[in-house]
């Protein structure tokens, strides 16, 4: 599957947004954002007045380069998120936000839901024990996450985690620094995700 491998700084200046794709250079000055925040391209600057279409897409493209899915991963969770009880734009950022690379990503062992991809897909970590590598594998309540054992002294897990201490995990996860694991303890709530998503934007536009 073809997946962007452009710069990724340029999908944040041109959602108008940080989408946190860098690790720590996120937060840092060196934000590409924070330096220019104008869209890129030639008219980037222009102060052009979107549609309602362009603002629904928007959302979506927002979304998805967030969470780093692709358009046929995205859409897919969006018809799961339809099949299921309740509102649908919430149930996808459920189901978003229940992606194994995203609860790597939340435990803190990875800079960026990039890297917490490229983790699960080597095989470091273990799902109740069981070594996967899947990042669309969807936890449920009970799951622990742990590190590999044949991955926790290499430098890599090392340096994050040392760094550990400095993150904050979500209150869905009881996050173990000692032994680089994680446990899910609820499963998270549309008020637990705190990026300002308008979901029922992307509704609307995958209605029409
Ligand atoms: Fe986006 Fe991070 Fe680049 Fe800033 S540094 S533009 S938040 S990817």
């Amino acid at each position: 599957m073809a997946r962007y491998t452009g710069p990724v700084c340029r999908l944040c200046r041109r959602e108008g947004t940080k989408l946190f794709l860098k690790g720590e250079r996120c937060m840092t000055g060196k934000c590409a954002l924070d330096r220019r925040s104008t869209a890129p391209g030639q008219h980037g600057a222009a102060n052009k007045k979107m549609r309602e279409y362009g603002v629904q897409f928007r959302e979506k493209q927002k979304t998805k380069r967030y969470y780093g899915l692709l358009e046929k991963q995205f859409h897919n969770c969006f018809v799961e998120a339809e099949r299921r009880e309740g509102m649908t734009g919430e149930n996808l950022l459920k189901i978003l936000e229940c992606r194994l690379d995203n609860v790597v990503y939340r435990m803190g062992m990875a800079e960026s839901r990039k890297e917490a991809r490229q983790l699960v897909l080597h095989a470091h970590f273990l799902l109740n024990g069981k070594k996967v590598n899947i990042p669309s594998i969807s936890i449920k309540v009970g799951d622990v996450i742990t590190v590999a054992p044949t991955s926790k002294d290499s430098a890599k897990f090392k340096e994050l985690a040392e760094g550990l201490d400095s993150k904050i995990s979500p209150k869905w996860l009881e996050v173990n620094k000692e032994n680089l694991s994680a446990k899910v303890i609820a499963l998270p709530e549309r008020e637990d995700i705190d990026f300002p998503f308008t979901e029922q934007l992307i509704v609307e536009l995958y209605s029409k």
